[in-house]
């Protein structure tokens, strides 16, 4: 069989051309029965044969003789079965680039699984269909990988432009006649025009993929969006990574039971709800130590501390600390508790935008500051705040206080321990660490004493109702575990993204100044202005290049004021409407930091040479 095939055409020339070995052994010479016997009956009963252990394993071996590697290495070693993954163009490529490779072809109804865990180090199928035997499987993907070598084809473009080497079908093909009964040869192929043909060739290829293989349409499509897309707002959101959406989408088909039901499928719901909790939980290091309970998402988890918690403690008293560089979440919320007859007051910062430890202690009140709230990581500038010396700080003057910390800008970025951090309360959602919106969750320490804000059905243990969102959840959990496995790579990554930005913005522009602290911040986050300019026109200017960033923070730069955040830090006006926040995740790679940090530089100097004509302009007038 394997004479016909590989005796003839182009494989046949790479062979004679000394670019190709292929040598075939016939198993049934190394059986050690007279009868030449290479199969039996199965155990345990059932139709055809089974080819034995010890044929194979000794053709392998003889095959081994021959052909280990200089330094003892085994050949590659593949079994061709319809059990193996689905043989493809992207595999066809990996295995030409090896010395050698062993293909075994099974006969009958397969072989003995022993041999397969001995020797085997892959099994590839050709589909899912059904064959007499491995040999036509084992010519496919032989020749497949025969006209990859240098050299077998005669030009190395004739399979670089292919259907399935690229994600694209290729474009339909037409040779001479040029007109057949009333069909005739597109118009732009006799032309000549290169320029024209190269397009009309990728529309055509665009077009059939998507009429005949959708799915790989699908992924063209996706991955041309990510190729023209450079997304740095990531404070304000990430993109939810596919392996979570299918964390979700496995939830939503098998997992749909409510957890509050008591029949076995609401007890497995509640299992994995249960999984989640308890993930999560020692992600923070706070197993043992407190609760966790889902939340929509941070804003709830805010606002449930100022708005039932606080009340739920009224003999802490009255007077609750707010950093001056909160989010809205947290500052509209313990604002709202003025008419409740609470006193609110903002914790000054320093011009870093981190809480000033002196005059915290002015204003802690030793017998009547109940709460006291100061995020890890700033979301607008990317400082981190000191927490644990603040929590020192508290427990030294006002032990009794609850402290709060909103993590949402710091968990899976930085590491996030509760009980080293030492605080009560912990905020956190999942959106921002590339998990599904909508979904958060609120830690409290084992003694805070705790309130509902939504009331109804009793979920989390009676302390905020409503059917839980087992999807997100889980979605949750799932993105939670890949970004604190890799907290230090990605942080490693992203100082070096964050620094691309800056040396490029402020080695080329001199008016620029960076509001993000040297020392202290979280490497995520890049604020810089541009004084004079305007941030909205910037951000619009990048967006024509498929760049994205933002105005302060995404989620007050719908409201007209100034960033209170650079306002508390003691920024200027000018810079502060100047300002724009470049936020990094691990899916920025370098290479388009390079590419947008350039585009930032020249639209910057653009816009400064427009800026300062039109001063000219005015001043002469
Ligand atoms: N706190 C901080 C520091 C944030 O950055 C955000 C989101 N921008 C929130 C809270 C609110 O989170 P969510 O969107 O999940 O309600």
């Amino acid at each position: 069989m394997f004479r016909a095939v590989f005796g003839e055409s182009i494989v046949a020339r790479g062979i004679k051309a000394g670019l190709l070995e292929i040598d075939c052994h016939q198993i049934r010479d190394y059986t050690e029965n007279k009868q030449g016997k290479v199969d039996d009956y199965p155990y345990g009963g059932g139709p055809g044969l089974v080819m034995s252990y010890q044929p194979v394993k000794s053709a392998y071996e003889a095959v081994l003789r021959d052909h280990l590697a200089e330094d003892g290495r085994k050949p590659y070693t593949i079994y061709m079965s319809p059990q193996g993954t689905p043989f493809d163009q992207k595999t066809a490529r990996r295995l030409a680039d090896m010395d050698r490779l062993v293909i075994i072809c099974g006969h009958y109804e397969g072989i003995d699984e022993r041999v397969i865990d001995d020797i085997v180090d892959e099994e590839i199928s050709m589909g899912d269909f059904v064959l007499t035997g491995g040999e036509i499987p084992a010519m496919a993907v032989a020749d497949c990988i025969a006209r990859l070598v240098p050299g077998v084809l005669a030009s190395s473009e004739a399979y670089e432009n292919e259907s399935h080497s690229d994600i694209l079908l290729e474009y339909a093909q037409y040779t001479r006649p040029e007109v057949i009964g009333d069909r005739k040869v597109p118009e732009v192929l006799l032309k000549g025009n290169h320029g024209d043909i190269e397009k009309w060739r990728l529309d055509n290829s665009i077009e059939r993929t998507r009429v005949k293989r959708f799915d790989l349409y699908e992924k063209y499509q996706k991955r041309s969006r990510e190729e023209s897309t450079f997304y740095f707002d990531n404070s304000a959101t990430t993109r939810q990574r596919d392996e979570i959406t299918r964390v979700m989408n496995d939830v939503c088909d098998r997992l749909y039971g409510n957890p509050s039901s008591l029949h076995r499928m609401g007890f497995q719901a509640e299992k994995e709800l249960t999984a989640a909790r308890n993930k999560l939980l020692e992600l923070i290091g706070g197993t043992g130590f407190g609760k966790l309970y889902f939340t929509s998402g941070a804003t709830e988890a805010n606002n449930w501390v100022f708005r039932s918690i606080l009340p739920a403690n009224p003999r802490l008293g009255r007077h609750v600390l707010v950093s001056a560089v909160e989010h809205p979440s947290v500052n509209e919320s313990a604002l709202s508790m003025r008419d409740a007859g609470y006193e609110i007051e903002a914790i000054p910062v320093d011009s870093d935008g981190r809480v000033n430890l002196d005059k915290l202690t002015e204003l802690i009140r030793p017998d009547d500051t109940a709460l006291v709230s100061v995020m890890h990581v700033n979301n607008e500038t990317g400082a981190i705040q000191p927490i644990e010396e603040i929590v020192k700080l508290v427990r030294k003057l006002r032990p009794g206080a609850l402290i709060h910390c909103d993590c949402v800008q710091s968990f899976g970025k930085l590491p996030v321990d509760v009980k080293k951090m030492g605080v009560d309360l912990i905020s956190v959602s999942a959106h921002k660490i590339h998990g599904p919106r909508g979904i958060g969750f609120l830690y409290a320490g084992k003694d805070v004493k705790l309130r509902p804000l939504l009331y109804g059905g009793g979920q989390e243990g009676g302390e905020r109702s409503g059917t839980e969102n087992l999807p997100a959840i889980c979605g949750m959990a799932a993105a939670a575990g890949l970004v604190c496995e890799n907290i230090e790579a990605n942080y490693l990554k992203a100082v070096k993204m964050r620094n691309i930005f800056k040396e490029a913005l402020t080695g080329s522009i001199r008016a620029c100044s960076v509001n993000t602290p040297e020392e202290g911040s979280s490497p995520y986050v890049l604020n810089v202005s541009f004084p004079g300019l305007r941030a909205e026109v910037i951000l619009h200017t990048l967006e024509n290049y498929g760049i994205y960033v933002s105005v302060g923070s995404a989620c007050s730069s719908h409201k007209k004021n100034r960033s209170s955040v650079l306002t508390a830090m003691g920024v200027g006006k000018s810079s502060i409407d100047g300002a724009i926040r470049i936020s990094f995740s691990p899916d920025n790679t370098e290479e388009q930091c390079v590419y947008a940090s350039k585009i930032l530089v020249t639209e910057i100097k653009k816009l400064y040479a427009i800026h300062s004509r039109a001063r000219k302009n005015s001043a002469g007038q």
